[in-house]
């Protein structure tokens, strides 16, 4: 999306022109890590080619929230930036593009990714941890490919969650969710 037609999404929505350009930001960030999840309670007519018309219950509370937005300001960012959220590369993606930035051009000028070190965050539970990751799937349509759903390219619905623990080298283990996606087959 370009600056213009931006510009002309923002002309009649005067509770956006307020917004801070970091909390615009964020809430880019944030919805597209959320991507998965928001597409999965969708109906299957829903392509999960294009930004949905409308975010579930759940991601639009924590994203009003989580950026202290009301829910009409919530859901009128939504309207005008889900085409540039849904274009918006994963947070790993995103990663990759900005080290290949500084790989390609960084040492002609002398510049690095600054990174910061700190300690892990030590955190003691006494019930069920909350996750702090979700793992969905790499497909999001069945990979059999005699079923009439994946001919169809209709995305699974069907989901199995459970409780997961992930082992990182940088951050310890995290608790997590992780997502099991299965085809109806028919
Ligand atoms: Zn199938």
């Amino acid at each position: 999306m370009d600056l213009n037609t931006l510009l002309l999404l923002l002309r009649d929505r005067d509770n956006l022109r307020q917004l801070p350009l970091d909390k615009v930001l964020s809430f880019i960030t944030r919805a597209s890590v959320l991507k998965r999840d928001i597409m999965q309670p969708q109906p299957s007519s829903v392509s999960i080619d294009m930004a949905p018309i409308y975010l579930p219950p759940s991601v639009s509370q924590f994203l009003g929230d989580s950026l202290d937005m009301p829910p009409d300001c919530v859901h009128d960012c939504w309207a005008v930036f889900k085409d540039v959220i849904w274009d918006h590369p994963a947070s790993n993606e995103a990663k990759r593009v900005e080290t290949d930035a500084f790989r390609v051009h960084g040492k002609k000028c002398g510049l690095s990714e600054s990174l910061i070190s700190c300690a892990p965050a030590v955190a003691s539970y006494t019930s069920i941890p909350p996750a702090e990751r979700t793992i969905y799937p790499d497909q999001c349509c069945c990979i059999n490919p005699v079923c009439a759903r994946a001919t169809k390219g209709l995305p699974l619905k069907k989901e199995q969650q459970r409780p997961a623990v992930i082992f990182t080298a940088a951050d310890g283990a995290f608790p997590a969710w992780s997502i099991h996606l299965y085809c109806i087959g028919k």
